[in-house]
């Protein structure tokens, strides 16, 4: 599971993470939404150390991400360890970041081979089952630029997932897609969701959201301002920011 605890992050004088707690069980899907500026890319790099929070802690596992505690003190990693605990949590992106001199095979195996240290054919197998499973099985060959949009971001998802991450973020990975190319993207993540893969999703998918998620949380400037079941949260809104909030987006 993942463990947020009381997390605070500010940029100069602005506080753009506010005390943020949030408790996500292993195996669940949650999403994350909320208005531009909100916070929700900050906290999902928070989670993957990329940014150091200013307070509290983040917990995967119960391993506290980017630190280790002696007593009461925190004691922030050195960067080769942060990479190695790193790994345990994919992020996929709105622009893709495959590395365009590479296959997609070789996008795929890169991080298996340098930093799990899996042996080349181990990892080419591995790489063609999961290119198997967002439905590139014929694509390995190919080079980011021959791909569409939304096939890219399908190998992104099965790069992120060939290093067998324990949790795997996306921040508003449909964004940068053509609309006809949204669903093929939202399936695969879909099928991730029901195969019980722990997801962290910032979206602006409002129907995608409602469909997949365990737990939606609506933020607003840093905050947590109200999480719950989509059932709840999508029909019978707490907070009149939230039901704002959804009938500018519904
Ligand atoms: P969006 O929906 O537009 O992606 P968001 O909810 O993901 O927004 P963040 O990217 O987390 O929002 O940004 C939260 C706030 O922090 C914004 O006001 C942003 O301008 C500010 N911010 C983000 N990164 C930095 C940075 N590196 N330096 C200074 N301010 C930053
Ligand atoms: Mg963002």
């Amino acid at each position: 599971d993942v463990t947020i605890h009381g997390v605070s992050k500010s940029y100069g004088y602005l506080k753009v993470l506010d005390n943020v707690t949030l408790s996500i069980p292993a195996g669940s899907v949650t999403t994350i939404l909320g208005q531009s500026g909100s916070g929700k890319s900050t906290l999902l790099r928070s989670i993957n150390h990329l940014e150091r929070v200013d307070e509290g802690f983040i917990a995967i596992d119960g391993e506290l991400i980017g630190y280790r505690q002696d007593g009461e003190t925190l004691y922030e990693l050195k960067e080769k360890d942060i990479l190695k605990r790193r790994v345990e949590v994919g992020m996929v992106f709105q622009s893709f970041n495959l590395f365009p001199h590479l296959t997609v095979l070789e996008n795929v195996i890169e991080a298996p081979i340098t930093v799990r240290r899996i042996p080349k054919e181990q990892a080419e197998a591995e790489a063609r089952d999961l290119l198997a499973r967002v439905g590139l099985a014929d694509k390995a060959q190919a080079y980011p630029r021959q791909l569409s949009g939304g096939q890219q971001q399908r190998v992104a998802i099965a790069r992120a997932l060939a290093l067998k991450p324990k949790v795997l973020l996306f921040d508003e990975p449909t964004s940068a897609l053509d609309p006809e190319l949204v669903n093929e993207v939202l399936d695969v993540i879909k099928e991730l969701a029901r195969s019980g893969t722990t997801l962290i999703i910032v979206t602006h998918e409002i129907g995608f959201a409602r469909e997949v998620s365990d737990l939606v949380v609506f933020m607003e400037q840093g905050r947590i301002l109200e999480t719950g079941t989509p059932e709840k949260v999508f029909n019978r809104p707490e907070h009149p920011r939230t039901a704002e909030f959804l009938a500018k987006v519904l």
